[in-house]
């Protein structure tokens, strides 16, 4: 599958058939525009500092991949930015293949015997992605209290104003008897 935003990646691109036997060391800086690139928009920004030493062998490719930084997100309780630290790592193997289509399987990529090349920049993009935190919230006192405040006198205007939803289940109950 050709990816629409592979241009813009084009930085990511590992042009490994030209890399020398061994080890091969690259570093990438990824910032907001990276996930923008995906039209991925839950980091508000980030700076993070990506890794990769792509050890070239003879039959296969073998991918180690760090990167730290952070990226700001909202706070799931009070909705203000935290910054959250990010420090990570996984491997990767490259290997070939008889086939036209590339493929993914149990951290093995399997590429058409005539690749030369690899964009690294969707496989980082998703692995970082499953590995983010799912909640983010501040610690306990950082919290944006004011803000906390207001929105629980929100929702208990919207309660007071709509009907308790709990009350709709019972009448069903009542009209299906
Ligand atoms: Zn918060």
């Amino acid at each position: 599958m050709l990816f629409q935003g592979m241009k813009e990646l084009k930085e990511f691109c590992i042009p490994f058939s030209s890399l020398k036997l061994g080890p091969n060391f690259f570093d990438f800086e990824i910032d907001k525009s990276f996930f923008d690139i995906f039209n991925y928009s839950r980091y508000n920004s980030c700076n993070i500092s990506l890794n990769l030493e792509f050890r070239k062998e003879n039959l296969l490719m073998d991918l180690r991949f760090s990167y730290s930084g952070y990226c700001e997100v909202f706070c799931d309780r009070c909705l203000d930015l935290v910054k959250v630290p990010i420090s990570n790592n996984f491997n990767c193997l490259i290997k070939f293949l008889h086939q036209e289509e590339e493929i993914i399987k149990d951290d093995i990529v399997y590429l058409p015997e005539e690749s030369f090349e690899y964009n690294i920049g969707q496989l980082f993009y998703e692995y970082f992605l499953v590995n983010f935190p799912k909640r983010v919230i501040h610690k306990k006192t950082q919290c944006n209290s004011k803000q906390i405040k207001l929105m629980e006198q929100y929702s208990q205007k919207q309660i007071g104003k709509e009907e308790d939803p709990r009350w709709n289940i019972l009448k069903g109950l009542k009209n299906e008897n």
